[in-house]
């Protein structure tokens, strides 16, 4: 989830939607096909009809159920087959020249995936993972993200310590909102322990009349829908932590717990391990080889980062590192979703990131 860049997201979208239009003019000029890989994993949060906030820092994360069906029409025109997510690479191994497969995954287990996305994947026969994480599906920790979007629509001003005593954040308009959010984010994501930063949110939250368990008790699938939802055959359950922590930032014995217990808790869920892996935030910051390796020690056959990219054969050389696409709710456009599947905009921003 790249809250981290939240404080750059205004000019990243302006990037982002020029390379999608660029792309767009490139497969117009009949390039699209040289430089399209042969797969593509999609990356979805929450699916669920638009209402519209005037404070929505994670709107990102969320697209409708109109666009995931549009997206996945889009891909059919454009030749993709539609494969679950573990039996990518052995498609791709054997692929005839021009064949092109895509995958579904949707992070954190919203409640909104079973009852808006599953009916659209069913109707179009659409295989797809829900990656959970244990302590949100067990109400038992809270989505950090989430809490503080829902605080810092509530609270008119946040004292909040971040260990040097209290600062006093503005919130009177959306930009202090927007500051703030990125601040608390950053705080998170990159302080000293991310388990305490959530610690401290949470009790901020609660100060302000915001119950962050509850909150995610509201988002989140629990283990009985998780089983019920592993019942349909085009649904896979794939692992996402028990905490959601950046596991590159934890001591080995804690990395490898993180791993392997969300496993154990999956098994117990549906009757067989998990097949896959979605590392939570999946950037560089929060995995590191140590992680791609357990993956694989652990028996996962492929896990998937938020490295944007599209799949090439030699992708399947590192099945614990595969890239995805996010079919992010900023570009809620039909048009784009060929040029994201090509890969072509994070050349393009890329280019320009440097
Ligand atoms: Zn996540």
């Amino acid at each position: 989830m790249p809250i981290r860049k939240a404080m750059q997201q205004g000019l990243k979208r302006a990037v982002i939607t020029g390379g999608l239009e660029a792309a767009r003019l490139v497969e117009r000029a009949g390039l699209m096909t040289a430089a399209r890989g042969m797969g593509a994993i999609f990356t979805l949060h929450h699916v669920r009809p638009r209402t519209s906030q005037a404070f929505d820092p994670n709107a990102h994360l969320e697209i409708t159920p109109e666009f995931l069906d549009a997206a996945i029409g889009q891909l059919a025109e454009a030749g993709y087959r539609f494969v679950p997510l573990a039996e990518m690479p052995a498609h791709i191994a054997i692929a005839r020249a021009g064949e092109r497969f895509a995958a579904f995954t949707l992070d954190d287990g919203y409640r909104n995936n079973a009852i808006h996305a599953q009916p659209v994947f069913t109707r179009r026969k659409v295989p797809f993972t829900v990656f959970a994480t244990k302590d949100f599906s067990q109400g038992t920790r809270s989505i950090w993200w989430e809490t503080l979007a829902a605080l810092l629509r509530t609270a008119p001003v946040l004292d909040f310590d971040f260990g040097d005593g209290p600062v006093r954040l503005p919130l009177a308009t959306n930009l202090q909102k927007q500051a703030a959010f990125a601040r608390l984010a950053a705080f998170v994501l990159s302080g000293e322990d991310e388990a305490r930063a959530v610690a401290r949110l949470d009790a901020a939250a609660c100060r302000h009349g915001v119950d962050p368990l509850a909150l995610t008790g509201q988002l989140v699938m629990t283990e009985t829908e998780l089983k019920s939802l592993a019942r349909n055959p085009l649904a896979a359950i794939g692992g996402h932590g028990v905490s959601h922590r950046s596991l590159a930032r934890l001591d080995d014995t804690q990395a490898r717990r993180e791993m392997a217990e969300s496993a154990e808790w999956i098994g117990h869920i549906t009757g067989q391990p998990p097949e896959s892996f979605a590392y939570p935030y999946g950037d560089r910051a929060a995995v590191s080889s140590r992680e791609l390796r357990l993956a694989r020690d652990l028996g996962y056959r492929v896990a998937v980062t938020t490295r944007p990219g599209t799949l090439v054969p030699r992708s399947f050389d590192a099945p614990a590192a595969l890239p995805r696409i996010s079919l992010n709710g900023l570009y809620q456009k039909r048009r784009y979703v060929a040029a994201l599947a090509s890969g072509i905009p994070f050349r393009l921003i890329s280019a320009t990131d440097a």
